[in-house]
């Protein structure tokens, strides 16, 4: 069995006994996985905690921290909300601008003050907020998990370093989450059916920058009609940097065919929008999927729930998924400990995938829907005229 750390003694200590068996496991320690275990620390259950990765790490993405993380953090610990909008490692923001393909700009004031982080200090962040004064929770970080089978007592979860056993199990790993991987084998090895699930994915490509100019405090998004249904974003971080990226639908991506690395340095270097990133370099682009909450996934199985991307929570219209997966963590935590006081399993899990199915799965459907329409470069125009969008209760106006 791999080493596991006990945080709560700040130190290393031996290997767990190989009888040890835990109460919940949780796979991955993004915003989903730091939910579930800052939700479950300090119940009196034994937690193992496991990534692939040592922290801080990476993740591709638009590090747009949106308005739904907020009420989740004061949730999880009253006044993290407002830890996070004056930690150093966040950018404030308070509009968005969204370009349409004729130019024309439309502003959006947001009702709640909301932050940009660099994904790298901002993971960080929520897993340290997670295991502060932390009781019962026991690190594997740097450990891939490469394997789940069952056994009596739960599950016994193989990883690079070693095997650990865990009576319930939260899918947390993301996109590519090996718990709900292996539960979508199994389902399609039962069903023979292989699940259409490209119209139900975003591709999408980042990059960092600094020098860029005409930047404030305003999220950009600049729907070009080449990228339909998709868009270039341009979010400011701390100490003048950007995030830049390129997102399309992925079925588009292959209708199209385009290399949205090249695609995002054309913009950059060739668009109307290259004047504003004269002789500013660009950091290494970097892809990955978004999984769409249109597709109605499944979000769990037999002593095993998934969260965040690993349960397909991504809103097809903005991409983001932050807040959901910060979500779904905490609502998940509270259905597994609550089967490990003796609720009935079958029951707690048709909650979760109510709930879930109620916030997010209908109006991502719907959202999923506009999408569709704003392929249209014309249907765009409407759509996005700052009245029509003031009567639906934003604070839109045209710049
Ligand atoms: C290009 C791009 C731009 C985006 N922009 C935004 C945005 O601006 N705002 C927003 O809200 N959302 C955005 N998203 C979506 C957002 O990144 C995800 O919805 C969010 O990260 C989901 O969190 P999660 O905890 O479910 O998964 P993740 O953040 O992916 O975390 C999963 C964790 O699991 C670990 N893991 C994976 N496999 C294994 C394994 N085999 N063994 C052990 N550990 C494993 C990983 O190391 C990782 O730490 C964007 C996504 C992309 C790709």
């Amino acid at each position: 069995m791999g080493k596991v750390i006990v945080l709560a003694f700040l130190r290393p200590v031996e290997a767990a006994d190989p009888s040890d068996v835990f109460d919940i496991g949780v796979i991955g320690a993004g915003p989903a996985g730091s939910g579930a275990v800052w939700r479950l620390k300090n119940r009196g259950l034994r937690i193992l905690w496991i990534d692939k990765d040592d922290f801080p790490r990476d993740k591709v993405c638009g590090d747009a921290i949106p308005y739904e993380t907020y009420g989740v953090l004061d949730q999880l610990e009253p006044g993290a909300a407002d830890e996070l909008r004056q930690w150093g490692g966040a950018e404030r923001i308070l509009r968005s601008r969204v370009y349409l393909p004729s130019g024309r700009g439309i502003e959006i004031r947001w009702k709640t003050l909301a932050v940009n982080s660099a994904r790298f200090q901002f993971d960080h962040w929520l897993v340290e907020k997670a295991l502060q004064s932390a009781g019962g929770v026991h690190l594997a970080f740097g450990q891939k998990v490469t394997d789940i089978g069952r056994n009596n007592a739960g599950f016994e979860v193989r990883t690079s370093g070693g095997t650990f056993r865990c009576r319930k199990l939260i899918g947390a790993g993301g996109a590519h989450c090996p718990l709900a991987r292996k539960a979508n084998q199994e389902e399609s090895a039962q069903s023979g059916v292989r699940k259409p699930e490209r119209r139900h994915k975003l591709a999408a490509v980042r990059t960092y920058a600094e020098g860029v100019t005409g930047v404030s405090d305003i999220n950009e998004v600049h729907a070009l009609k080449a990228y339909l249904p998709g868009y270039f974003w341009i979010f400011p971080l701390p100490d003048g940097r950007v995030n830049l990226g390129l997102g399309i639908l992925a079925t588009e991506l292959g209708r199209k065919k385009l290399d949205l690395k090249t695609e995002l340095e054309c913009i950059v270097r060739e668009s109307p929008l290259a004047g504003r990133f004269s002789g500013v370099p660009l950091g290494s682009i970097q892809g990955f999927e978004l999984p769409l909450g249109s597709s109605g996934s499944r979000r769990g199985g037999p002593g095993f729930l998934l969260a965040g991307d690993a349960a397909s929570l991504i809103d097809p219209l903005d991409g983001h998924g932050i807040g959901s997966a910060l979500h779904s963590g905490l609502l998940s935590a509270d259905a597994v400990a609550q089967t490990l006081q003796g609720g009935d399993e079958s029951t707690l899990w048709g909650a979760y995938q109510a709930r879930l199915d109620s916030v997010y799965y209908r109006n991502h459907r719907l959202h999923r829907r506009l999408v569709n329409l704003a392929g249209s470069p014309g249907l765009l125009e409407i759509l996005g005229r700052a009245s029509l969008l003031r009567a639906l209760g934003m604070d839109a106006v045209s710049v």
